[in-house]
């Protein structure tokens, strides 16, 4: 078990710095485009000199670019061709696309740098000779970087994305364990009961960014869609706190959500965010020393979590039934609370782990479950794992 997990801390730089930083940018671009055409131009020849350029030889390749670049130092450049060489190994593609600077299509400014040529500066950092200045700089407050990048958003602001090394700070949580389940009613319900509601904040902003998109305000509808997503990634933050604050083992639903993607629910979906939930469980829950896992959920919505019969409503088409009542056992059940608990019945018996440093948990009892066989209607005990 590790006692420090690695997170990259997203901070905003202050105006003052942007121009330099799209000048860098600039010169970022013409590395990799260089790279880009070395490379391909190498990996195609048709003598015996072909060759796959490794970062290393890019790197090589580019030793003493600096002379003629006026902003970025070698270091840069180095993470650049290493950068790119990891990128179309990753792609196994015979190039990439080029990174532009100019005009409509151009890409989004990234300068990286190596973890030791940025340093601290009385109250701002230092990188390539200039002075660059941070929001919440108090976050970098005794903390050790790796290496890490400028990067611009879409609104055309710039961040300084840090990976830096947190103490794991372990506590017992109060209770034992909590399955998730993921929907579009609500975004997930708890097997106790607890809710995220779906935000809908794509759906309230939609009107209005369309309106400023016909009217040609680009930069505005782009800064609206920034807000719509910190909304949504905000509930989900808040939400996945008061969870791993509150439990030991966490089970969750794996949604497939491409499948419902396709669906005429695609845009609830997407504003959903369950990957998002997800994702933030397990870094979350993986810091705090929570075992996060994923469980397989189908039957979990057929199933009665009482006694195991699957007589729930099921499918798309039933989306509609919230609550329903057990034909065998007779009780009532909340759609989205049941199959909350059957993913921690199933999650507690055959869980795969996925965050890797899951402390040793304690199997639940469970009865066996009653499942009706789908051809000859036969009840007959049947174990799920
Ligand atoms: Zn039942």
């Amino acid at each position: 078990m590790t006692d420090s997990v690695t997170r990259t801390l997203k901070l905003k730089v202050r105006g003052e710095s942007y121009r330099w930083l799209q000048a860098a940018a600039v010169e970022v671009n013409q590395v990799f485009n260089y790279c880009n055409e070395i490379s391909f131009a190498t990996s195609t020849r048709t003598d015996r000199k072909r060759n796959w350029l490794s970062g290393f030889d890019l790197c090589n390749l580019t030793a003493g670019a600096t002379e003629y670049l006026d902003h970025i130092g070698a270091d840069t450049i180095q993470r650049v061709c290493t950068e790119y060489a990891q990128k179309r190994s990753a792609v196994k593609r015979l190039k990439l696309r080029w990174r532009v600077s100019r005009g409509a299509r151009r890409s989004l400014g990234w300068v990286p740098f190596k973890a030791a040529s940025l340093k601290r500066k009385g109250s701002a950092l230092r990188f390539c000779g200039k002075s660059f200045r941070v929001f919440e700089r108090e976050r970098l407050e005794g903390l050790r970087w790796q290496q890490g990048c400028f990067a611009q958003d879409a609104v055309g602001d710039w961040w300084l994305c840090l990976p830096v090394e947190l103490r794991i700070e372990e506590s017992v949580a109060p209770k034992e364990c909590v399955g998730i389940d993921l929907g579009i009613k609500a975004v997930a319900v708890t097997s106790d009961g607890e809710r995220l509601n779906a935000g809908h904040f794509y759906r309230h902003a939609e009107a209005r960014i369309a309106q400023l998109q016909r009217r040609g305000h680009r930069r505005q509808a782009k800064r609206l869609h920034r807000k719509v997503a910190r909304q949504r990634r905000d509930a989900c933050h808040k939400f996945s706190r008061s969870i791993v604050d509150c439990y030991q083992n966490i089970y969750v639903g794996d949604v497939s959500s491409p499948k419902l993607v396709r669906t005429r629910m695609a845009k609830s979906v997407l504003d959903a965010g369950w990957g998002q939930l997800r994702r933030m469980l397990q870094y979350q829950g993986e810091h705090a020393g929570r075992s996060v896992i994923i469980v397989d959920e189908s039957y979990t919505t057929r199933a009665c979590s009482s006694c195991g019969a699957p007589f729930g409503p099921s499918g798309l088409r039933l989306l509609v039934v919230r609550t329903w009542q057990c034909a065998l056992c007779g009780d009532w059940h909340d759609r989205d609370v049941n199959a909350a608990r059957n993913i921690v019945r199933f999650g507690s018996r055959c869980g795969t782990s996925v965050s890797g440093n899951e402390l040793v948990q304690e199997q639940l009892r469970v009865e066996p479950d009653i499942f009706v066989s789908a051809r000859d209607g036969r009840v007959s005990a049947y174990a799920l794992a």
